[in-house]
């Protein structure tokens, strides 16, 4: 099963992902999650991609189409994959679509999980991360036991560099401007489910197993 998980930063899609990876046992592909660990490694495609990211911007299609290329054909690929963070405009669809003729795949689902900006800011702006076991925390919604570190394995917890209120509202101008189309476009396709992002983690996940199966 090939699924898009699509829907503006701080819908939920990574958190969900994880999720629905220990459910079907495909791999999550995040285009995000692969730029972050480039820019940490230091690659020159990582660095090449920071002065978008920083800026709320998308980095160019070029960069991150051949990432996703490479990873689809990866093993752990072959019995489907969830792409969460692409494709991120109609261009990079068009662009996974070729791919996937060329490789005999299809996409079976796209997820757009739906939430209200104003609570997108909220949630963007206060997320944090563990450093070394990646678990996540909100500092309203779920506070850690103790500020700063991580509850499950006293990891450091940290803001990412592109959560901060300037970049959010970029972020959430892009995706107005340059995802929101994918909508049309998937639902042109008949692919598209459109689901209420707005609840607990076990009520979305609840919401997108409904349409996965
Ligand atoms: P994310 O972790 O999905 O919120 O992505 C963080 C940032 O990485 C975005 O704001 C973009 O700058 C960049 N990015 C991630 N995926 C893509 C993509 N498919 N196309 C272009 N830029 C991307």
């Amino acid at each position: 099963m090939n699924v898009i998980l699509l829907g503006p930063p701080g819908a939920g899609k990574g958190t969900q992902a994880k999720r629905l990876v220990a459910k079907y046992g495909i791999p999550q592909i995040s285009t995000g999650d692969m730029l972050r660990a480039a820019l940490k490694e230091g690659t020159p495609l990582g660095l090449e991609a920071k002065k978008y990211m920083d800026a709320g911007a998308l980095v160019p299609d070029s960069v991150v189409v051949g990432l996703v290329k490479e990873r689809i054909q990866k093993p752990d690929c072959a019995g489907g994959y969830m792409l969460d963070g692409f494709p991120r405009n109609v261009s990079q669809a068009e662009v996974l679509d070729g791919m996937l003729v060329e490789l005999g795949q299809k996409i079976d689902h796209v997820v757009c999980i739906e939430v209200p900006n104003e609570e997108l800011l909220v949630r963007l702006t206060g997320r944090l991360t563990c450093r070394s076991c990646g678990g996540g925390f909100h500092l309203k919604f779920d506070p850690p036991q103790k500020p700063g570190a991580c509850d499950k394995c006293g990891g450091e917890l940290y803001q990412r560099d592109d959560d901060n209120e300037a970049t959010v509202s970029s972020r959430l101008k892009t995706y107005a401007d340059s995802t929101e189309p994918l909508i049309n476009y998937y639902a042109n396709q008949g692919k598209l489910r459109r689901i209420d992002g707005v609840g607990s983690m076990d009520e979305i996940f609840g919401r997108v197993t409904a349409i996965l199966g």
